[in-house]
């Protein structure tokens, strides 16, 4: 079946990789580069946040999960790695509704000062620099095809079409339901960290990747401003080095903004038009994306069926 995707971000690419390697003639059109993405800015922590629904949520991510396990332990060049990390809570809180999806959730017995719980876990951490490129070169030897190219709507030249446009499905299949969620983030040197830290509350995270760390953050619903807030990102790295003192003396790399895809739920499901090809929408991973790529891209793949 010859197939668009519209989209060239973890979530087309993940969902191009699957269908061109189940033998389908594939096709990527998007806006903009995998690096000029919303998917490139990502800290990328393997954590469902700001998606719903809750079961479907847990269940991609549990499959996502596993794929990330994988990856990090056969194909370095991917940029995955499991990293252990500690999540703190300023008020008592149950258990994540999506534990299920990690092996190896405790609480933690001795919070630091100002909060009262927290949790352990082991994650994958993304490094998307690596990733996302990594990710294009496998639908390309998959035999799939990248091209960059704005589209003003869902195109009608394939035999069925992925929408995986992100937040742009706002104008390109009129839904209002999907809007910003912004969030700034800072890049500063590696200072021999090797676990993530995150505080849900600011949020606060720190997320170490292989070179530098990725110091979050923001989470501003309806915001679209892509620029970069100098005062902002001050106070962030305050907020990061409470967290991890170590952070105090590390230089800063870069400032990045990006504005997360955020709808009540997930989109996920396959649409017959009235004119023009079928289409199976994927878009709406609010904070979540990277997390819940791959249990995504196989059910896309679930709902295409065979070439
Ligand atoms: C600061 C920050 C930190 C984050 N941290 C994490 C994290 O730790 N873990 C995690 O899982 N997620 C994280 N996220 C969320 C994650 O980045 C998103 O959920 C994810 O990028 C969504 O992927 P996507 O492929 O749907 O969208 P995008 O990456 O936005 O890709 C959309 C694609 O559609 C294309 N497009 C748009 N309009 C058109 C058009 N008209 N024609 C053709 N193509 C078009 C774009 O060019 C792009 O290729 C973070 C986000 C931010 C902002």
């Amino acid at each position: 079946m010859r197939i668009v995707v519209v989209g060239a971000g973890v979530i087309g690419l993940s969902c191009a990789a699957l269908l061109a390697e189940a033998g389908h003639r594939v096709e990527v059109r998007t806006a903009r580069s995998p690096l000029h993405t919303t998917s490139a800015v990502a800290a990328a922590l393997w954590y469902p946040y700001r998606a719903n629904p809750r079961e479907r949520v847990t269940a991609w991510g549990a499959s996502t999960y596993a794929a990330f396990v994988d990856l990090a332990l056969t194909t370095p060049e991917a940029g995955v790695r499991q990293r252990r990390g500690t999540e703190l809570l300023r008020a008592p809180g149950d258990r994540p509704w999506w534990a299920d999806a990690v092996p190896d959730l405790q609480p933690i017995d001795d919070p630091p000062a100002g909060y009262v719980a927290g949790w352990c876990f082991t994650s994958p951490v993304i490094d998307m620099g690596h990733y996302l490129p990594w990710l294009q070169r496998r639908v390309e030897r998959a035999g799939g095809m990248i091209t960059v190219r704005r589209l003003r709507t869902l195109p009608d030249d394939a035999d069925l079409v992925v929408n995986a446009s992100g937040l742009a499905a706002r104008e390109l299949v009129d839904d209002t339901t999907v809007g910003p969620v912004r969030g700034q983030i800072l890049v500063v040197e590696q200072v021999g960290l090797d676990r993530w830290w995150l505080d849900e509350s600011g949020p606060t995270y720190v997320v170490p990747r292989a070179d530098d760390i990725v110091v979050g953050g923001s989470d501003e619903q309806d915001s679209a401003v892509d620029v970069v807030n100098p005062q902002q990102a001050a106070d962030i790295l305050a907020r990061a080095v409470v967290l991890v003192p170590a952070l105090a003396t590390a230089r800063v790399l870069a400032h990045r903004v990006g504005l997360r895809p955020a709808r009540p739920t997930v989109r996920l499901e396959s649409v017959q038009r009235a004119a023009g090809p079928p289409v199976v929408h994927c878009y709406g991973h609010g904070g979540a994306g990277v997390t819940l790529s791959w249990g995504c891209a196989a059910e896309v793949l679930g709902l295409v069926g065979p070439c």
